[in-house]
């Protein structure tokens, strides 16, 4: 075996304790917002059989084609597939679990998803979302409702610059009818597409109008428009969503040729988007997907969801000059000598007891050194012990943001510390 150290799978990142004050936060963020919806939490495996994603993305989507890490149970043959998506596993596990019996489900998960994408800013092998679905609602309400929800996060979070982009696919005839439509149009302009839209003349041609190859750009403009083949009922839905969102102050911009990467959407789709993330500038993306619960074995039951990149949003939040929390101590206990250790040991607890962050110094070491590591702990107060403050049942209190040290007693030890504690 090699001496060199074992790296990190490509793609796939080590959150360090000084970047994970900033996601602890964030977490705290979401799950409140999440709860003030009345959204509840579930959670799936990482690991699903592949013909889920199959069955629920589609076959014909840049996930199934080539984002999966697939794989092989080496000891039954099983095909696995860690998660590429949330909303797969979610609609499963409401399935099989019969939630959807007799109520609707408002759900929320977060966590790991992994797609074997080209590693760069904003775009990783394993990433985090947290995801949001709401099964058995069919009406624009709860589109409404999601959309909002967003809206208000970015407020929490104090994020300015990101941008509502809103579309709708309507129903399954329409999109057939634009389908032949569209590959009708796109024949006729063969020899303008490129290779990937080639392929996907005939399996997937709405995806077509996603590509960014500025070559296809004029084409795509001028290509039929799914708009145009909408429904009244579609239309509505569309309408009275739109009318929500503009009496709650909701800006948006129509834009016809977001698509987005996966089969199963219907009617509303939206993206969140910044420009300061260059290319990987979306950072939620969700949408109806009414045909999925049916799609995968279910009774057939309207559902609407959306996902965001946790680490892109973190991104926008560091550039806001949002410093990591939550993980700060209050009190470094500082010992030297026989019995000042085993009265430090004891102190410790007892300022836990009081609901304090204590840490104890552990290791031995000079007073200097001690006090060195509870500076860099970043307490508000060191308690310093020697065996001379433990034959007296006494503590040394000494405020770390300046102030001296002063001896106090046991019994006055955590009034006197909590006095010199900075609550956020
Ligand atoms: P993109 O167009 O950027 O590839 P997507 O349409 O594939 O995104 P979704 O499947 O809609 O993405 O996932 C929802 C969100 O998850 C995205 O908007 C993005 O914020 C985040 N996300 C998706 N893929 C990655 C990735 N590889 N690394 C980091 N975040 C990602
Ligand atoms: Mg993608």
């Amino acid at each position: 075996m090699s001496n060199e150290t074992v790296q990190a799978v490509r793609g796939m990142n080590d959150i360090l304790p000084e970047e994970a004050g900033l996601w602890l936060w964030f977490e705290d963020v979401v799950r409140d917002w999440l709860h003030g919806y009345g959204y509840r939490n579930i959670r799936m495996p990482l690991v699903e059989p592949t013909a889920l994603f199959k069955r629920a993305i589609g076959e014909v989507t840049d996930i199934v084609e080539k984002e999966m890490y697939s794989f092989e149970d080496a000891l039954n043959g099983d095909h696995l597939t860690l998660r590429p998506e949330g909303t797969a596993s979610c609609v499963r596990a409401v399935l099989q679990h019969n939630l959807l019996y007799n109520a609707p489900q408002r759900l929320y998960y977060s966590g790991p998803m992994f797609r074997h994408e080209r590693p760069q800013k904003g775009r990783y092998r394993q990433f985090h979302q947290v995801g949001v679905e709401a099964l058995g609602f069919a009406g624009p309400d709860m589109d409404a409702e999601q959309i909002l929800m967003c809206a208000r996060l970015w407020k929490k979070l104090g994020l300015s610059d990101v941008a509502l982009q809103l579309n709708t696919l309507g129903d399954a005839d329409a999109r057939h009818r634009h389908r032949a439509k569209l590959i009708d149009y796109l024949e006729k302009h063969e020899d303008v597409l490129d290779a990937e839209a080639k392929r996907r003349l005939h399996s997937n041609p709405l995806r077509i109008l996603d590509s960014k190859n500025p070559a296809m750009q004029e084409l795509i403009d001028a290509a039929p428009r799914l708009m145009d083949e909408l429904d009244e009922d579609a239309l509505a839905h569309f309408s009275e969503l739109q009318e929500i969102l503009k009496r709650h102050g909701i800006s948006y911009e129509i834009n016809p040729r977001l698509v987005r990467g996966l089969d199963y959407y219907n009617r509303t789709v939206f993206e969140w988007v910044t420009t300061r993330l260059g290319a990987q500038g979306t950072v939620c993306a969700g949408g109806r997907y009414d045909g999925l619960v049916s799609q995968i074995g279910g009774k057939p039951a309207p559902a609407m969801g959306f996902a965001m990149g946790i680490e892109r949003l973190l991104v926008l939040l560091q550039e806001e000059g949002r410093k990591p929390t939550g993980q700060d101590v209050d009190v470094y206990v500082v010992h030297q000598g026989e019995l000042a250790g085993k009265l430090a040991s004891q102190v410790a607890e007892q300022l836990r007891d009081g609901e304090l962050r204590v840490i104890l110094h552990c290791g031995g070491g000079s007073f200097k050194s001690q006090m060195k590591r509870a500076d860099a702990s970043g307490a508000c107060v060191s308690v310093v012990i020697g065996d001379d403050e433990a034959q007296a049942d006494e503590v040394g209190i000494k405020p770390m943001r300046g102030g001296d040290q002063m001896r106090v007693g046991l019994s006055n030890m955590l009034s006197k510390i909590n006095e010199f504690i900075e609550r956020e």
